[in-house]
């Protein structure tokens, strides 16, 4: 039999520490292994497979639109991604949308329309882009940058100039930060992801949304991991009653499909034109017809949904034997434990439960249309797990 994890490790780049598990088909919340042992999926290929493996209406709109063109270019008008544009400016308020394939790029888009917007409102010298301590933001040179864990930039100096990173939750450094510098953005995750999953103060939010909005700075929310559903929200910042000029979002946007998403707002919209930006896979058509058949299910019976299944995972993990903490929103869950959290992720996986991990927390992405049941019962291997 082929060995496959040994050919990876032979012809595979060495980023990435796998887990001891080939993955070769799934079926809604079920992934199974090359032996055909199951598995309930709580990671959900970290956030993206929005409605599982498979999902019979996704994977028809996909086949759909697969068999009918699969590329065009953006030299040509195609229809999918101006259905899906114009039900994401429906759904958010927002005004325009350029589409990529990454949550990296479509931040990276949202930096350069603040940078323009700003030069042009300001003067050029306005460029800095004010992001958090924790946060996590991508992996290209730009975004690496706007990254705030110095971990992640050790190798890879110099990286783009012209950012500045405050404490999360900490207003007054934020204000010390805008009078400092001459800011064009500040980039926020409504919850940070990488960082922990940990959910920013809703006060600190509105009050950094109040300030940026007093002061003609973009506000930009990077909802790559919290976006489409995944807090039981369409989008995470709409908990918190604010109103974004940007908004970049990816992960489960496709539903499986890589896809990015920048909405720009109304002063953000014409920022960039003609030649500023452009992708050659972005907006498309398979990818934009995947993302429609998930944004279509994404209604507020189905949100209630997600909110509640929140209100099973803490019924059931709150205050549990070696359970620490549990944070998070939605089915965006992180569980502080008390063993190593390696130690619980592979007790789970050798019990048949796929989680992820969060820095030294435990974390939770299912598909939001696990079953209840199935939800219940990896709910049950974690318990075990963490005790
Ligand atoms: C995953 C993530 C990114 C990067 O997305 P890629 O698709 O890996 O480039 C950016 N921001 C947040 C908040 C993320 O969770």
């Amino acid at each position: 039999m082929t060995d496959w994890k040994q050919l990876d490790r032979e012809y595979i780049a060495p980023t990435y520490a796998r887990f001891p598990v080939t993955l070769v088909r799934g079926q809604g919340a079920m992934l199974y292994d090359e032996n055909g042992r199951g598995y309930i999926d709580m990671g959900s290929g970290i956030g993206v497979s929005a409605f599982g493996a498979c999902d019979e209406a996704w994977a028809a709109a996909v086949t759909r639109q697969l068999n009918t063109l699969q590329h065009a270019s953006n030299l040509y008008y195609t229809q999918p991604c101006v259905a899906l544009a114009r039900t994401l400016c429906e759904r958010t308020g927002m005004k325009k949308v350029f589409f990529s394939n990454s949550g990296a790029e479509a931040n990276e888009c949202a930096i350069k329309a603040a940078r323009k917007y700003a030069a042009q409102a300001k003067g050029r010298e306005y460029s800095t882009i004010i992001t958090l301590r924790n946060s996590f933001h991508g992996r290209t040179v730009t975004t690496l940058a706007a990254t705030g864990q110095d971990h992640y930039h050790e190798h890879f100096q110099p990286l783009t100039p012209g950012f500045a990173h405050v404490p999360a939750n900490d207003f007054a450094a934020m204000e010390a930060a805008v009078r400092e510098h001459k800011t064009a953005g500040i980039l926020l995750e409504c919850v940070q992801g990488e960082g922990g999953v940990v959910p920013l103060e809703a006060d600190f939010v509105r009050k950094t949304a109040a300030l940026a909005k007093q002061e003609d700075i973009l506000l930009m929310i990077d909802e790559v991991q919290t976006g489409n559903g995944r807090t039981g929200r369409l989008y995470a910042y709409m908990g918190f009653g604010i109103a974004p000029d940007i908004v970049s979002t990816a992960k489960g946007l496709g539903g499986g499909l890589p896809l990015g998403a920048t909405l720009l707002g109304e002063k953000a919209q014409y920022a960039l034109g003609p030649g500023d930006h452009g992708s050659t896979f972005g907006g498309n058509p398979v990818c934009c017809a995947g993302a429609m058949s998930v944004l279509e299910r994404l209604d507020e019976d189905f949100l209630a949904q997600v909110r509640e299944k929140e209100a099973l995972i803490r019924q059931m993990l709150e205050g549990a034997p070696g359970v620490k903490a549990v944070t998070g929103m939605g089915l965006m869950i992180g569980i502080q434990t008390e063993k190593p959290v390696s130690e619980v992720l592979s007790q789970c996986r050798e019990e048949g439960v796929l989680c992820l991990t969060a820095k030294d927390r435990l974390r939770l992405l299912p598909p939001l249309n696990i079953p209840e049941d199935l939800l219940i019962q990896a709910l049950e291997t974690i318990r075990r797990a963490c005790a």
